[in-house]
């Protein structure tokens, strides 16, 4: 039976993250219809606070699909790739590897560029296979494997080429600075539940003039009725029905990104840093290290630990949920190998990880581990909030 136990619940998951207090808060406020004027003047604001937040050209077009981000993922290709378009997608894990499926089913030839479990997309493979390529698609940080891809150092690849360039945003956006202008993005999306601790069921996402351009010369319409660029742009900027739109997702999703900015990415950036640094300082001793090798290659938002020999990954994680506590362990060939720890939006703070703390120390019989965790907060605090 459900039972509504999860008030005090601590999700650590690599997203969904626990919803900002604002946000949780806008939910509760009453239905308003999809074309009424404080709507729109809601949804302008969410599209100005989106531009920041990636980092576009002026007046870029950007907007919500009502889905989750994998509707982002599929929105890209289903506008931007027509039948015998050749793709070249960066694939060192399983959101890359999605990102190739959905283009092949949109008709792409697919080129995969990949690299060993556990690293980086090496930009000179993107370069040797470039040659009459008409989109180039990454993903930003991979959270099947917590590596960041060089996205700045293959955007200049991509830029001498003429192809269009799709990232993966869901990892990254919202919680440091994006710079879609400056790398020459021409489409980026996330997800509402990943760094910005909004409810899920949106996928906001950047489109730049040039990918309009390649969409507007299309030979066909897209297959994907739902999420046409030319239909959301009769919504999002003409102001007439297209379908929808879910309202209170809006008003939360509004909230969320608002507090972001307000922190400030570069803030963000800093706590994400600083709550890794406890935790990996905190848990080596106890034997965990990090996954990802080269420290350039770590993705801040999802701290990949590799556990210690003889751990009982699913025994202790079945524990801690009958405490409470969320935790994801690894995805295929990882499985049983690592932790994926969530440190995206609002779980990058030191009280939810206190209480993983607390409780492993117990389920481990490591008594020290607690005042380790509360010593290391002191030494990276600086101006991280104890909360
Ligand atoms: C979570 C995630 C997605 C998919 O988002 P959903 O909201 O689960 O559809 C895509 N890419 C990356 C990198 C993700 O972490």
């Amino acid at each position: 039976m459900f039972e509504d136990t999860h008030d005090e619940h601590v999700l650590l998951t690599p997203g969904p993250t626990p919803i900002h207090p604002k946000a949780q808060k806008a939910l509760m406020r009453n239905m308003l219809g999809h074309m009424d004027p404080e709507v729109f003047a809601l949804n302008s604001e969410i599209q100005n606070d989106l531009r920041v937040m990636y980092g576009t050209e002026e007046g870029a077009f950007t907007a919500l699909l009502a889905g989750t981000g994998s509707l982002g993922m599929e929105a890209g290709f289903a506008n931007l790739v027509e039948a015998g378009d050749e793709v070249l997608v960066c694939a060192n894990g399983s959101f890359g590897r999605r990102m190739a499926e959905m283009a092949a089913r949109y008709g792409a030839k697919v080129r995969l560029v990949t690299a060993p479990l556990g690293e980086a997309i090496n930009p000179a493979d993107v370069a040797a296979h470039i040659d009459g390529v008409n989109m180039v698609a990454v993903v930003h940080g991979e959270t099947s494997t917590g590596v960041l891809n060089p996205v700045p150092e293959i955007a200049e690849i991509v830029r001498h080429s003429g192809a269009l360039f799709t990232v993966d945003a869901v990892t990254t956006a919202g919680m440091e600075p994006f710079k879609m202008k400056d790398w020459g993005v021409d489409y980026a999306y996330t997800g509402a539940q990943k760094c910005l601790s909004a409810p899920p069921g949106l996928a906001p996402i950047a489109v730049s003039e040039r990918a309009f351009a390649r969409f507007a010369a299309r030979r066909s319409p897209t297959p994907l009725w739902y999420c046409d660029l030319d239909g959301l742009k009769d919504y999002w900027v003409e102001h007439t029905y297209h379908h929808t739109v879910p309202v209170n997702l809006h008003y939360a999703f509004h909230a969320a990104l608002r507090a972001a900015l307000e922190e400030g990415l570069e803030q963000r950036q800093r706590r994400v840093r600083q709550m890794g640094r406890v935790i990996s300082r905190t848990l080596e001793p106890f034997g965990f290290s990090h996954y990802v090798k080269r420290e350039a290659e770590r993705l801040p938002t999802v701290l990949a630990l590799r556990l210690p020999e003889g751990f009982d990954d699913a025994g202790i994680r079945k524990a801690l949920r009958q405490r409470e506590i969320s935790v994801t362990g690894g995805l295929g060939p990882t499985a049983g190998v690592i932790w994926r720890l969530g440190l995206m939006g609002e779980s990058a703070r030191p009280a939810p990880y206190r209480k993983l703390m607390v409780a492993l120390s117990d389920l481990l019989g490591e008594p020290s581990l607690v005042g380790r965790f509360d010593d290391v907060v002191q030494q990276e605090a600086g101006e991280l909030a104890l909360s």
